[in-house]
């Protein structure tokens, strides 16, 4: 088991990352239960699955219940929020009610947001079952609902008590949710930790097959650890926390312009990183040997074909994008393996020329 601590004053916090976790909830949340409402957050294609969690936590004595929204990011809505709080007023919840959410980064969301909100904020558990929300989503403390004006506009930061990672959840998911939420792990390599670099390098088969529970849990337990530093000393994104953005400046042009649909968030990001390196290099702060390494290693994840996209309506989203402060793109670059760093000189003639990488 990995314990990684979260420094974050009175909001401190423990993730726990180990396998088989999910059947021990019980003695981890034990401490909590005094007799309360619980409720789980979680959607129908998981609960079909992971029924036996909440089944094992009601034979503990706890007094919970199963509350389920939409399996996809509509469930990220306003409407759904009021109906979970509204069911939860039928079940009796009080200010001393816990909320498990049981997801990937829609649950986790919307979770994090209703008990940011019910009753002016009850505690909450992420228990992550995508990788996506492992090694990203649920560390942070950013939860958010959608408008149709856009996603993630309304929301609160809010701090779970515990985030509880099992591996083992990854087991039940399409294997290309998995492959493409490594491009997060991978970022922290780049950007900070030349070591899981190093692991990408020379374990990516074992990694993307999820075949080494040790290895598996220790790059989600760096990643975590990563995010969570990162976070603490930055809770309200003015400085390190833009670090993070690495590779989403251009990926998320490349997932705007496919309209969400052909690109999963981490192949975007991966093609996004993939510009960054090459402007990197292009800036004269990659060296050509590091540039290569990085390339070897993000040449290897298989990516759906990027659509035809105008090197001008890149450029447009990318100048929507709220990484513009004081009228300077804020892009990060690396000058080595494991450093990444803002640079506010990333022109569009730049970002043009990274756009034959990924033609
Ligand atoms: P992400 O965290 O990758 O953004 P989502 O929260 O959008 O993912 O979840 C993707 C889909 O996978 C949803 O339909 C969700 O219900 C389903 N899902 C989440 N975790 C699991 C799991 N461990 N096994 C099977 N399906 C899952
Ligand atoms: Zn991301």
């Amino acid at each position: 088991l990995h314990r990684v601590p979260v420094d974050l004053g009175e909001h401190a916090y423990d993730i726990e990352v180990g396998y088989g976790l999910r059947n021990q909830l019980a003695e981890h949340l034990a401490p909590w239960n005094k007799g309360q409402q619980w409720v789980v957050l979680t959607q129908q294609a998981i609960f079909d699955i992971y029924a036996p969690v909440v089944d094992s936590l009601r034979a503990a004595g706890f007094n919970i219940h199963p509350i389920i929204v939409p399996g996809d990011e509509s469930a990220k809505n306003i409407r759904y929020a009021e109906q979970v709080w509204s069911e939860m007023v039928e079940l009796g919840c009080d200010r001393s009610s816990i909320l498990l959410a049981l997801g990937g980064g829609v649950v986790g969301d919307l979770g994090g947001f209703v008990a940011a909100t019910y009753m002016r904020g009850i505690p909450f558990v992420q228990i992550p079952t995508t990788l996506l929300a492992m090694v990203d989503s649920a560390i942070g403390g950013k939860t958010a609902v959608n408008l149709a004006a856009g996603k993630n506009l309304v929301g609160a930061i809010y701090q779970p008590k515990a985030v509880l990672i099992d591996p083992d959840f990854l087991a039940t998911l399409p294997r290309r949710n998995v492959i493409s939420s490594l491009a997060e792990a991978v970022k922290y390599g780049f950007i900070r930790d030349v070591s899981i670099f190093e692991t990408f390098e020379t374990r990516f088969d074992d990694l993307v097959a999820l075949n080494d529970e040790a290895l598996l849990s220790e790059i989600i337990a760096k990643s975590c650890a990563i995010k969570a530093a990162i976070v603490s000393a930055d809770q309200f994104e003015n400085g390190e926390r833009r670090l993070l953005n690495y590779g989403h400046t251009i990926g998320h042009a490349f997932e705007t312009l496919e309209a969400y649909q052909g690109l999963y968030h981490g192949e975007a990001v991966l093609y996004g990183m993939k510009c960054a390196n090459f402007i990197s290099h292009h800036k004269g702060l990659l060296s050509k040997a590091d540039y290569l390494r990085a390339k070897a290693v993000l040449d290897r994840f298989e990516l759906p074909p990027l659509s035809k996209m105008a090197a001008e309506d890149i450029l447009k989203v990318v100048a929507h994008d709220k990484k513009y402060i004081n009228g300077k793109l804020n892009f990060i670059v690396l000058d080595a393996l494991g450093n990444g760093l803002v640079s506010t000189d990333v022109t569009a003639d730049d970002i043009t020329a990274s756009l034959g990488e990924v033609a």
